[in-house]
């Protein structure tokens, strides 16, 4: 029978657990490891396949993916920082736990994505004033990859590192490679939190393809301890001797996690065509008269993690009416996001509402609807019908 008006709160994000995930979890309970094992290394590996990049090294969030990837880069106090500010506030605060500082560039108005135009006039006004950035944190927003190629370029031109926060982009491509696999980035963050497009319930990766970076990674994963003694200063004095040699932090995965993101990697081509399948319905049944529904320019496949749409400027709607009126029918709508520089914690580091225009526009019109893979096609239908509703 057909659940016209679907009573249980339909969320915009949701895990995707399957019986076989919980079966090789109570597994990796009964075998002989639960911290560091075996199943790291195979999680690992199966990035790194998957994305293409040589070296993928998990963490236990992209948070930590993030701030180990600053520390790796060396980035430190009198440095700068530049990211995106439609972005969760984790790819910019990375930037302040090494130190250092934090600037944005405004996003492209069609994508919503860091805009490489904008990107190449506040790399020259920078130059002028002798503050480049060392690092810059392009954001792959839900899930569509950002321009990665324009962005490598003015790499080459002005010499900083570049790390991808692919936290919504696991799964999708950038021409005909996957992202991640670092070919226009120096690393790539992803996430694994339950939200994302496949879960290990807090979890994340780096990709990379610089050796001499994974060797920083592992250690500072690890409290900047090793246990190589190819590395080590000075002879080992015996089989249980390990040295610190740099100041790191504990950001590990553990054999769980790992466990749990094997098993659901083995449904993520399963989980974007599941994806696909969703936006494809609403693009073609959401009301384009009052929406601007998403767009991804060619040669990049989304992952999907997000479906934001967002209300159009000349609709008589305004978007906090509409995402009262949806959640009040049940339907967990969010939004993604609020730009970081007008976070009060922003805003007292000198950043001042008006500052990124288009950054702010979007966040005053955009409604992210329920995408993921346990979404129904009748709780699809309720959507649409109660979003298109509204505006007649
Ligand atoms: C979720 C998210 C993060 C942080 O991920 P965690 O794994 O929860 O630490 C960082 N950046 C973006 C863009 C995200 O969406």
């Amino acid at each position: 029978m057909k659940n016209e008006n679907p009573t249980q709160y339909i969320p915009y994000a949701c895990q995707d657990i399957s019986d076989e995930d919980i079966a090789a979890v109570v597994s990796v309970l009964k075998s002989d490891f639960l911290t560091q094992g075996p199943k790291i290394v195979e999680f690992e590996s199966k990035l790194s396949a998957y994305t293409g990049a040589a070296h993928a090294i998990a963490v236990c969030n992209a948070t930590a993916a993030l701030h180990l990837c600053c520390m790796a880069f060396g980035l430190k106090q009198g440095d700068y920082l530049w990211t995106t500010p439609i972005t969760f506030v984790a790819s910019s605060n990375c930037a302040l736990h090494c130190g250092a500082s934090v600037d944005f560039v405004d996003i492209n108005p069609k994508t919503y994505n860091l805009d490489p135009i904008k990107l190449a006039e506040k790399l020259k006004w920078a130059k002028k004033n002798n503050c480049l950035p060392k690092v810059v944190i392009p954001v792959h927003l839900a899930g569509q990859s950002c321009d990665m190629k324009a962005i490598k370029a003015l790499s080459d031109e002005y010499g900083f590192y570049i790390i991808e926060d692919a936290s919504h982009a696991i799964g999708g491509d950038y021409h005909d490679k996957k992202v991640g696999a670092c070919e226009y980035a120096d690393a790539s963050v992803f996430s694994f939190h339950a939200v994302k497009v496949f879960t290990t319930g807090e979890g994340g990766a780096i990709t990379t393809n610089n050796a001499e970076l994974v060797n920083k990674l592992l250690q500072l994963r690890t409290c900047g301890i090793t246990r190589d003694q190819t590395q080590m200063e000075g002879g080992s004095h015996g089989a249980w001797y390990y040295q610190q040699l740099s100041l790191g932090l504990n950001y590990r995965l553990n054999e769980i996690q790992a466990t749990l993101g094997i098993s659901q990697f083995s449904r993520l081509d399963d989980f974007i065509l599941k994806r696909e399948g969703i936006v494809a319905k609403y693009n073609e049944q959401l009301d384009k008269n009052n929406l601007i529904l998403p767009y991804v320019k060619p040669n990049i496949r989304s992952a999907w993690h997000l479906y934001v749409v967002k209300v159009r400027e000349d609709s008589n709607v305004c978007r906090k009416d509409l995402f009262d009126y949806l959640r009040s029918k049940n339907i967990g709508v969010n939004v993604h996001y609020i730009p970081v520089h007008t976070q009060p914690y922003y805003q007292n580091l000198g950043f001042k509402s008006g500052d990124f225009p288009i950054s702010e526009d979007y966040y005053a019109h955009a409604i992210s609807l329920p995408m993921h893979t346990r979404l129904s096609m009748d709780e699809q239908d309720y959507v649409i019908k109660t979003v298109n509703g509204y505006f007649k």
